[in-house]
């Protein structure tokens, strides 16, 4: 079967590997879409994650997690799955190959796609979770402002998800006016083009400009910050536009660099920061559900849907935060 092997930094190649066989505990799947997650891209930027984002078939570092399908096997020890049923995998590994075998703990990972999700919008699924579990370390008020960091698959995912469940007034800051456009579409209250003004002063003008004592920075007004970025530059400016007191702030990206930060400003700002990476099964339910119900649209995200061939391609252009949001490969 053909399957999308990482072959090192920035290079993806669809390779010819054997079908797996379906043990008694398992399924097999018949893969139909899978997206490229931002984790995907540390490895094929870096190489970083690569042993917990891809799957060993002959040799060859099979890529991508995010996957839908129709399974088309099912071993003779499984039940609560049957033949012909479309799901959707979070966490199981090897996503970008015609056929993936799923079996034993694992199968806990896949999930019934409701009727009428489409398989492209039931894979949009795995990077909604991450960021069901973000809202949940601090749930944003409603009177309250949320400045989110990023506007990728995770930063917009987050956004949705406070926006169809809370009035709290949303600022969204990135370099790319794709995914800015894509944010208003989402509902942002306010965009922020970090390019052409500066991000952190921008939310001081809006949200109040405070002093804080034994700092040189002020602190904004912000309750809750977010992190979807993961460089240095958004690190810092999640924690200065906290307010004086008591904010909160969520990293929820993966850094490739180290960051230096004055201690003080989370000491005398009273701050609370959250690590946010993974989630809870319920999380991954209520994601599901979310999507199931039409409050929000999932299909806007995804700007390219490319053949599991192209997965090269695909990579390439994923990598581009001015021409994509997110890229699924499809296996036809
Ligand atoms: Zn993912």
């Amino acid at each position: 079967m053909k399957a999308a092997a990482y072959l090192g930094v920035r290079k993806i190649k669809v390779v010819n590997v054997k079908k797996p066989e379906v043990r008694d505990n398992g399924v097999l799947i018949k893969m139909w879409t899978c997206g490229i997650c931002g984790s995907d891209m540390h490895v094929y930027n870096s190489g970083l994650l690569m042993e917990d984002s891809t799957k060993i078939i002959d040799d060859y570092r099979i890529i991508g997690h995010e996957f839908t399908g129709e399974i088309v096997e099912v071993g003779k020890n499984v039940k609560g799955f049957k033949l012909g049923e479309h799901v959707v995998s979070v966490h199981n590994k090897g996503g970008m190959a015609e056929y993936i075998e799923v079996h034993g703990d694992r199968l806990r990972n896949l999930f019934q796609i409701p009727e009428g999700v489409k398989y492209e919008t039931a894979a949009t699924l795995e990077p909604f979770c991450n960021p069901m579990h973000s809202f949940h370390l601090r749930e944003p008020r409603d009177n309250e402002t949320v400045a989110i960091f990023g506007a990728g698959i995770i930063g917009l995912g987050y956004l949705q998800i406070v926006k169809a469940n809370t009035k709290a007034r949303t600022v969204i800051v990135d370099v790319s006016k794709l995914r800015l456009e894509t944010a208003k579409m989402c509902g942002a209250d306010i965009t922020i083009n970090a390019r052409e003004e500066d991000p952190v002063k921008k939310i001081k003008e809006i949200t109040g400009d405070h002093y804080v004592r034994y700092q040189k920075k002020s602190a904004g007004g912000c309750e809750v910050s977010i992190d979807c970025a993961g460089i240095p530059s958004t690190f810092l400016q999640c924690l200065e536009v906290l307010s004086p007191e008591n904010g909160t702030a969520i990293i929820a990206a993966i850094h490739e660099d180290e960051v230096n930060i004055d201690p003080n400003m989370v000491v005398f700002k009273y701050m609370t920061i959250y690590g946010s990476m993974g989630y809870y099964e319920h999380e991954t339910r209520e994601a599901l559900d979310l999507i199931a119900s039409g409050k929000v649209n999932r299909d806007m995200l995804i700007t390219h849907k490319l053949p599991l061939e192209k997965a090269s391609k695909a990579f390439a252009i994923q990598g581009n935060p001015n021409e994509a949001v997110k890229v699924v490969l499809i296996n036809e």
